[in-house]
């Protein structure tokens, strides 16, 4: 069976949250906010607006998904380098209702996956070996069921636990450095 690899989408490819703030702050544009403003994963509740608003935010993110951009220059071809190392499908929270946005998103990023899955409320319940994730609720669920957690660095994700499980990167290069040093040791040639 080949390895089995859960990249996520929101934080991890796309910069869903410095859009998700350029929307928030032409629409609401009180209090302005900033990505490093965002220190919490349900930061929204801080700002003393509900679910749904927030949720209302994100959708607009990717309905206008033109504007979403990637998280890294020539992401496809860093996600191409993944898949060396096993089958790489895109496993995300996002409604399904967002499908088509995220599909041509990710075509126009020739970003190349095997399966798309979205609708995931609880990404540990996944048969996949290794996740590649900035949500710190994932990834402290996923690391107590022993598989690897490449959590992408964001500043509302500093404060997770400690766990050997639980590897920080900066981006998709170090995730593939420490699949080649930590998890996968001798796999690439
Ligand atoms: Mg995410």
């Amino acid at each position: 069976m080949p390895v089995r690899i859960a990249l996520d989408l929101d934080g991890v490819l796309s910069d869903s949250m410095g859009r998700w703030v350029e929307v928030w702050n032409s629409r609401y544009g009180h209090p302005r906010l900033s990505v490093e403003d965002i220190r919490e994963w349900d930061f929204w509740r801080g700002l003393g607006i509900t679910l749904e608003t927030f949720n209302e935010v994100f959708d607009e993110v990717w309905r206008e998904w033109v504007y979403l951009r990637p998280l890294e220059e020539n992401i496809g071809e860093k996600v191409a380098r993944l898949a060396y190392f096993g089958r790489v499908d895109i496993v995300s929270g996002r409604s399904t209702r967002h499908l088509p946005y995220v599909k041509s998103w990710l075509s126009h990023h020739k970003i190349r996956y095997d399966t798309i899955f979205l609708g995931v409320s609880s990404k540990s319940r996944l048969t996949h070996d290794i996740f590649i994730d900035d949500s710190p609720v994932e990834a402290v669920r996923i690391a107590e069921t022993a598989r690897y957690v490449l959590l992408r660095d964001q500043p509302w994700n500093r404060n997770v636990p400690k766990s050997k499980f639980i590897i920080r990167v900066r981006n998709l290069e170090e995730a593939i450095k420490k699949l080649a040093e930590e998890v996968f040791p001798g796999t690439l040639p």
